[in-house]
């Protein structure tokens, strides 16, 4: 019988060897000539549907309601008066409150991909292809193409089976990497995020129904200087990031004026390449096309 140290140790050593049948890094990651970092501004368009799914008050329902209806055109603006391309992770039932504002988002050359029919994934498989085939439908009616992408929990193989190329979900690396499947063959590409670089961790009021002293409304100016710290490390690394925003938070007058401050301080160092999330995957597949995990 191994003692209680070695069988955390056998734990930890069970769960890294998991992991690495999950994941495979791109070694020697580089981008487009030119480039030295590649930034995804990512918008996930969730509006109403995880409250009203936790069935929390009107209140916070109207909270949703102002990215739909103020939001996301303030975030479309300020990427359109920067040309940024960005990538609206959009649950299917959005193409029903708000299609104006996804038609004009496609207008402005951003992506839309998926985030999930009404913001959940169902348990059942065939309710959940169900899910993921109608957000396809809905997402394709708006814009003429079939989402590549993803922001879910969606199962890896499914997502693959249905054409999608990409899931921007996880944080297994800071970089851009595989998701394997079961026989350790490429399933997805990873497009990593991190809370850190979330808007909703610092600017979302009343997160989960928390109590007053948990409430998150952080000073724009600390927000502008963490999110820049991490840019720059990254950028000196020829890294990628991530940046996480949600127009119900990042839509207030206030904290557009803080990114719009922040994308102006990126572009005037040179080689940031400002992409969508498919460009960077399409990038990714074509650079680096590894088949089985080595
Ligand atoms: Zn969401």
């Amino acid at each position: 019988m191994p003692d209680r140290l070695g069988q955390e140790l056998a734990n930890l050593k069970c769960a890294a060897q998991a992991h690495a049948a999950r994941y495979q890094r791109i070694d020697g990651l580089c981008w487009p000539e030119g480039t030295r970092i590649a930034v995804n501004f990512t918008a996930d368009f969730d509006a109403m549907l995880l409250r009203r799914l936790n069935n929390e008050p009107p209140m916070q329902l109207a909270k949703g309601e102002f990215g739909g209806r103020v939001g996301i055109w303030r975030l479309i603006e300020l990427f359109g008066s920067h040309a940024v391309k960005a990538t609206i992770f959009t649950p299917g039932r959005i193409c029903e409150l708000y299609p104006q504002a996804l038609r004009a988002a496609v207008r402005g050359g951003h992506e839309l991909a998926d985030h999930m029919w009404e913001h959940r994934v169902p348990k059942d498989p065939e309710l959940e292809r169900d899910h993921l085939r109608k957000t396809a439908a809905a997402l394709e009616r708006i814009s003429g193409k079939r989402p590549v992408g993803s922001r879910s929990l969606h199962t890896p193989e499914l997502l693959r089976d249905e054409g999608y190329i990409y899931n921007s979900h996880g944080a297994p690396s800071q970089w851009p990497c595989y998701r394997l499947d079961g026989k350790g063959d490429r399933c997805l590409l990873e497009l990593p995020f991190h809370y850190a670089i979330d808007d909703a961790m610092f600017f979302s009021f009343a997160w989960y129904a928390s109590a007053n002293v948990e409430q998150r409304l952080s000073d724009t100016d600390r927000v502008f200087d963490m999110w820049w710290a991490g840019f720059l490390q990254q950028y000196r690394q020829g890294g990628y990031l991530n940046v996480c925003l949600h127009p119900f938070v990042s839509g207030r007058a206030l904290r557009i004026a803080m990114l719009d401050r922040l994308i102006a301080r990126m572009k005037s160092l040179p080689g940031v390449w400002f992409a969508t999330c498919e460009e960077v995957a399409r990038h990714c597949l074509s650079r680096h096309p590894k088949a089985r995990a080595g």
